[in-house]
């Protein structure tokens, strides 16, 4: 009766400017944008800012 539970699911993201695997708690979260995309830190997050040209439309 020993039911094994998975306490290690924890939902992974991909940061979207190194590419690293993150956990979802971990990550930060770009707001303002019609997708969600997830930074690793705050490193990453103002060179994706950075290099990000205008907004589309
Ligand atoms: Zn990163």
């Amino acid at each position: 009766m020993n039911e094994k539970k998975s306490d290690y699911e924890i939902e992974m993201v991909e940061c979207s400017q190194c590419l690293k695997e993150i956990p979802a708690s971990e990550a930060k979260n770009a707001e303002g944008t019609d997708y969600v995309v997830h930074f690793c830190g705050l490193e990453c997050y103002d060179k994706w800012i950075k290099d990000r040209p205008e907004e589309k439309k």
